[in-house]
Order: C-alpha cells, then sequence, then structure tokens
C-alpha cells in the first residue's frame, strides 16, 4: 500500500495527511473547501517546521513529506489510484453516508474505506456500501502527528484480513492500534466522557468548584490535565453531542448528558474554541487560563 486518500483537511484530516506523508506514502488530500486545503498545508508545514527545529527531523524529511501531498477540491479525481481512503470529514452522519456511498461508487473494488468518526457507527456507514467487509474505523487522537494511540473499529461486517492490513499498516506509521468493536463510543469515549460528564455533575451539584475538581484529578490521578480543563479543549458542544449518541445507542441513564453541559452549550460557552467553557480563554488558549465561577 503505498497510495492513500485523505478526506477533509481540518484539524485530523491535515494531521492524518502529515503522518502518512511523513512514513512515505503518497497522499491525495481533499476538501470541499480550497481554504481548508490551504490551511491544511499551511499547518502541516508549521508542524514540520517544529519538527525540524527539535532535530526530531531534518530539512530533507520535511521537503519530500510535502512533496508526497498533494491537494484536490474534486473527490473524484482524488481517490483515483488509491488503496486506503481515510475520510475525516464534519461529524455529521448524513454527511458521511453520502461521501462513503459515493466512495463506493468511484473508488477501485479492492480499495478499503476507513472513517475517523469519533461517534458514529462504522457498521451503519459500512451498510450504505456494497463492501461492508472492507469498511473500518481508524479513530486517531489529536494531535495525530504526536498521538501514537489509533483505535480501530471493526464493523460488524469488517473483515479479518481487512482488520490485520489496517493494524500492521499503523504500525508502519509508528502508532500503536487497538482493535475494538463497534459499539456507542468505541473504547475512548465510552470510558472518557462518563468521566468528563462526571466531573460536570460534580460541579453542577455544588461538590466542589472547578479548580478544586481539576486539582484533584490532576494531582491525585496523575491526569495531565484535569477533566474540565479537558472538556473545553474538546469543545463542549462534541462532548454533548457523543455522550448522547451513546444515551441513544445503550438506552442506559448513565450517559445522560449533565443538564449544566446542555446549557453552556445552548449558550454558546463551547470551551475553548469560544473562548468560554469552564475557564476564560480571551487572554490565553493555554496555561493562564482562569475558572469561571458557578452558582452553588
Ligand atoms: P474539522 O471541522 O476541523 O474539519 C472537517 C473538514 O472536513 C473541513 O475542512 C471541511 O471543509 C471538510 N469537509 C466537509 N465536508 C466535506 C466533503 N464532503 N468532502 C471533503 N471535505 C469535507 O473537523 P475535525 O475535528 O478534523 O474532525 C473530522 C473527523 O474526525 C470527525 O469525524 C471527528 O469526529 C473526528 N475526530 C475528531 C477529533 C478531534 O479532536 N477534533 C478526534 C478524533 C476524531
Amino acid at each position: 500500500m503505498k497510495n492513500v486518500a485523505v478526506i477533509g483537511a481540518g484539524t485530523m484530516g491535515n494531521g492524518i495527511a502529515h503522518t502518512f506523508a511523513q512514513s512515505g506514502f503518497k497522499v491525495q488530500l481533499i476538501d470541499i473547501s480550497e481554504a481548508s486545503l490551504q490551511r491544511g498545508m499551511d499547518t502541516i508545514a508549521k508542524n514540520l517546521d517544529r519538527m525540524v527545529s527539535k532535530e526530531k527531523i531534518s530539512e530533507d524529511d520535511k521537503k519530500s513529506t510535502l512533496d508526497n501531498i498533494t491537494t484536490f477540491t474534486d473527490m473524484t479525481a482524488g481517490v483515483k489510484n488509491v488503496s486506503l481512503v481515510v475520510e475525516a470529514a464534519t461529524e455529521n452522519i448524513d454527511l458521511k453516508l453520502k461521501i462513503f456511498k459515493q466512495l463506493d461508487e468511484t473508488c477501485d473494488e479492492d480499495t478499503i474505506l476507513a472513517s475517523n468518526t469519533s461517534s458514529i457507527s462504522i457498521t451503519q456507514i459500512g451498510a450504505v456500501t456494497s463492501r461492508p467487509e472492507k469498511v473500518i474505523g481508524m479513530h486517531f487522537m489529536n494531535p495525530v502527528p504526536i498521538m501514537k494511540l489509533v483505535e480501530i473499529i471493526r464493523g460488524y461486517n469488517t473483515s479479518d484480513d481487512v482488520t490485520k492490513t489496517i493494524m500492521d499498516l499503523s504500525k508502519t506509521l509508528g502508532k500503536v492500534p487497538t482493535e475494538v468493536n463497534d459499539y456507542p463510543g468505541f473504547v475512548a469515549n465510552r470510558i472518557l466522557m462518563p468521566m468528563l460528564n462526571e466531573s460536570i455533575e460534580t460541579l453542577y451539584n455544588g461538590v466542589a468548584g472547578v479548580e478544586e475538581i481539576d486539582t484533584v484529578m490532576k494531582l491525585g490521578m496523575a491526569h495531565p490535565m484535569g477533566p474540565l480543563q479537558l472538556a473545553d479543549f474538546i469543545g463542549l458542544d462534541v462532548c454533548l453531542s457523543i455522550l448522547n449518541v451513546m444515551y441513544d445507542g445503550f438506552k442506559n441513564p448513565k450517559y445522560a448528558p449533565c443538564p449544566l453541559l446542555v446549557n453552556m452549550v445552548r449558550a454558546g460557552k463551547l470551551g475553548v474554541k469560544s473562548g468560554e467553557g469552564f475557564y476564560d480563554y480571551s487572554e490565553s488558549r493555554k496555561a493562564e487560563v482562569v475558572a469561571k465561577q458557578f452558582a452553588k
């Protein structure tokens, strides 16, 4: 496998393209937006510069990585002659089903179709294609060039051969692939999101304040970031939407999103991306964040 297509040049897509290209793959990076492609390529170049300055890669490595990436706004042209497509477009079920139907019609019959979705069922995506045995989840973590884990999600019909190919491929990217079955939230979000939701519930119940909750988890459990700060970084809208997928999928109240989380999303307080969540990011998006006051 030498040629791959990546659909979506946003946060995840540009990181995925970067990772494949740095490992010597020819990457066809596709986005409907020319501006997103430009931003994605700029981000890749900036991240490669940082690696050069830290002496992790050479100038030549940077050049060959960038040379390995070609950009497209037309999906049909962009998926020609590839053995694998990794879809990392916007998280929207109708959009993903439409993209996979089109990929199934356009790609060679042997091409493996992977999705980086955080919460949409791989089995449901596979079902709109005529090749569900070749549809699989490759759930990379953000930032992709740095994070080692790839959750490999087997849909109900994904074949053993395709799973093995994608597990082996992920290792050649320097990642640690972990095979999981296709149930709501997979493994990462099924465990992470209830923890974040419980920390919001703890705040909502007035047991402790924002900084106290984060300090307990940072210093007591050796987490690098407190759960409320992590929720701000992921985006409170994203957390809410993943919790809702698990709540609907399992019909179990333990996944019900905390009313404070629902209210904050309704109020437009989405965390880092909106400038305010559990912390205030108006001055800084990084370290010197200030916890907002919440009524007990
Ligand atoms: P993003 O909004 O940063 O980027 C999405 C990109 O998809 C945009 O550039 C948009 O122009 C493009 N796009 C939309 N429709 C398209 C189409 N039809 N064809 C081609 N490109 C199209 O989103 P993101 O955060 O990179 O998320 C992408 C996927 O990765 C989602 O499925 C998300 O659930 C998943 N994911 C995100 C994270 C994260 O931390 N952001 C982590 C793991 C998985």
